[in-house]
């Protein structure tokens, strides 16, 4: 059975770090929008050069582009297993296409890990990258577009009955312990024979 998960959580809450890990854990890759951006940004392509202004600004690019690219990765061979997304979706509208596409596949999500972490945290964790956007002013900006226009997916899928919060203020080990806890039911691990084969 697939395992298709949705990590959301604000700028510097640890979903690319989660990600990382949920790959190697579960050998289902992780799909980062931001990373995907930013390879386009750095092949220096006129889309690249367009997305650039976003990314910046600490802005999100329009909806329709990250729903072009999500299509076309959720459409490769790799993904069958199950896929973790990072990133995305960060909008409503993406939500809405998510759930359309996820639907036309026949495989829902199996659940939304939200990452939850306060404000402070978030700041002092971006303080520490070296990101171009992880500048003070900027990454204050991206906690606000995440509280304006990312935060409505909290109730979103808790009305679909997706969300799962996790505390991400935690140290990256606990977080990790806490998506375990979380997954473990989904992946089976329940379904165990009764009568386990035992070593003779
Ligand atoms: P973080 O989670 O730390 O903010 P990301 O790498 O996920 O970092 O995102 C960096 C930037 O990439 C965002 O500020 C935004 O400009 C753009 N971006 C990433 N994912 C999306 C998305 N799903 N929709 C719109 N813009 C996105």
């Amino acid at each position: 059975m697939a395992l298709d998960l949705v990590l959301l959580g604000p700028p510097g809450s640890g979903k690319g770090t989660q990600a990382a890990r949920l790959t190697e854990t579960y050998r289902i890759p992780a799909i980062a929008t931001g990373d995907i951006l930013r390879a386009q940004v750095d092949a220096g392509t006129p889309l690249g050069q367009r997305l650039r202004s976003y990314l910046d600004r600490g802005e999100l690019v329009p909806d329709q582009l990250v729903v072009d690219i999500i299509r076309h990765r959720l459409s490769e061979a790799d993904t069958e297993a199950g896929f973790i997304l990072d990133g995305f979706p960060r909008t409503v509208p993406q939500a809405q296409a998510l759930d359309a596409m996820l639907s036309d596949l026949q495989r829902p999500l199996d659940a939304v890990l939200y990452l939850q972490t306060d404000r402070q945290s978030l700041l002092d964790r971006l303080g520490q990258r070296h990101r171009q956007d992880d500048r003070a002013d900027i990454a204050d900006h991206r906690i606000d577009v995440f509280l304006e226009q990312t935060a409505p997916l909290i109730g979103y899928y808790r009305d679909e009955g997706k969300l799962r919060l996790i505390d991400g203020a935690q140290p990256p080990d606990a977080v990790a312990a806490a998506i375990d806890d979380v997954i473990r039911p989904l992946v089976g691990a329940g379904e165990a024979p009764k009568t386990r084969p035992t070593a003779s």
